[in-house]
């Protein structure tokens, strides 16, 4: 049940990209936020709860609900898609609670995430706002064919986008190069064409809706920006040719740093196939130069995390946006625009991603003054989705 609540804040983000408010307060009322500003007591008989920073729920706009950071991925292979769906509830649950209120997800086995996204939106579980593409598109024998609908050709990928969407996806995933998880691919090389992209992509606006791509590999990355994607997932091994095209066509960059990270951090604990170390290890070497190169350059990146790959786990999204500051030198306060009001326009979530009167009142609040220290993000002190509190309080 939503309740009135008032929060005061020694520090408030508004998820604007603007500064940081010293001394705030927010009204929330009927689930939405009725008040905010500079510090205003709370009205007679209100519930009033107080936090170091005060910033909109979190957006993390890449992530696999049905996955919780295996180290060996083959286990979602396997699974028989009800214990898929009760494993990616209890994720969508945990990632809620540490402050994400909004989720992109780019693919579950068998559109679980589809069944995920409408039992939260019933309120059945609790959970994250979700758009989800439901399953990706890969070619045959492509990067996340156990998760994938296999397409060849630019008729059939068509399809595959019809397809899509009649099973419910917001959004299309498709896969322009190999990745780190798959056996047996190259996240260096190409795989679907340019002209299956584009028909994919085509067919997916015309129905008003966005597409993303895998694309690690440069020659895979330049296919699906002349095709027209929206965003590019990972992007790490750019170059001085694909920038351009990202800032000729205002395509974001949606970085995914922890999910070679994480990999790396972990390479000595065992459980993931040898394959996996050694591709992330090989990635690790240029990814942090190049997607500094393409923020420098002025390439629009999105926080995302690909929660759910090995050891990256759905309530750690802060590691993520501690190494957009650390490694590519992002200020804190740009870090917290690209992971709420940025994303949330990018994706067309609405009316959450700001602290304004009127919208949702989807809220973040950390010890701490996060707007000098992305670390701050580690200490939740409380969360609600739509005024209901979710942790903290
Ligand atoms: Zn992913």
């Amino acid at each position: 049940m939503s309740e009135r609540l008032h929060v005061r804040a020694d520090i408030l983000i508004d998820g604007s990209g603007g500064p940081a408010l010293r001394d705030a307060a927010l009204l929330v009322e009927d689930g939405a936020i009725a008040r905010v500003g500079p510090y205003f007591p709370p009205p007679e008989g209100v519930r009033s709860l107080a936090t170091g920073t005060l910033l909109p729920g979190l957006v993390n706009a890449h992530v696999h609900l049905d996955m919780a950071g295996e180290s060996d991925t083959w286990v979602i292979v396997n699974r028989k898609d009800a214990a898929g769906a009760l494993a990616g509830a209890h994720q969508a649950a945990k990632t809620l609670r540490s402050g994400v209120t909004s989720v992109r997800d780019l693919g579950t086995k068998n559109f679980i995430s589809v069944a995920l996204r409408d039992a939260i939106a019933r309120g059945e579980i609790p959970g994250p706002r979700v758009l989800t593409a439901g399953m990706v598109i890969c070619m045959t024998g492509g990067h996340g064919w156990p998760i994938g609908r296999e397409t060849d050709g630019p008729w059939d990928a068509r399809k595959a986008v019809r397809e899509f969407l009649k099973a419910g996806a917001d959004c299309i995933k498709l896969m322009a190069t190999g990745g780190v998880l798959t056996p047996g691919v190259q996240p260096g090389n190409a795989q679907l064409e340019e002209a299956e992209l584009a028909a994919a992509i085509d067919e997916a606006h015309k129905a008003g809706v966005h597409c993303a791509s895998h694309a690690i590999g440069a020659a895979g990355i330049k296919n699906a920006l002349r095709a027209g994607i929206d965003s590019i997932e990972h992007g790490h091994l750019l170059d001085a040719e694909a920038i351009e095209l990202f800032k000729q066509r205002g395509t974001r960059l949606v970085p995914t740093l922890t999910a070679v990270q994480c990999i790396i951090d972990h390479a000595d604990d065992g459980g993931m196939p040898s394959f996996v170390v050694e591709k992330a290890s090989r990635l690790v070497t240029d990814l942090y130069d190049n997607i500094r190169k393409a923020y420098r350059a002025g390439v629009t990146i999105v926080a995302g995390s690909d929660a759910g790959t090995p050891f990256n786990y759905h309530d750690n999204y802060a590691y993520e946006l501690e190494l957009m500051v650390r490694e590519l030198g992002m200020p804190p306060l740009e870090a917290i625009h690209a992971s709420t009001g940025r994303s949330a326009d990018f994706l067309h979530l609405g009316d959450v991603g700001r602290l304004e009167a009127g919208q949702a009142a989807d809220l973040l609040g950390v010890r701490g003054d996060a707007s000098r220290d992305i670390r701050a993000l580690r200490e939740v002190t409380l969360v609600t989705r739509g005024g209901t509190l979710y942790a903290g309080g």
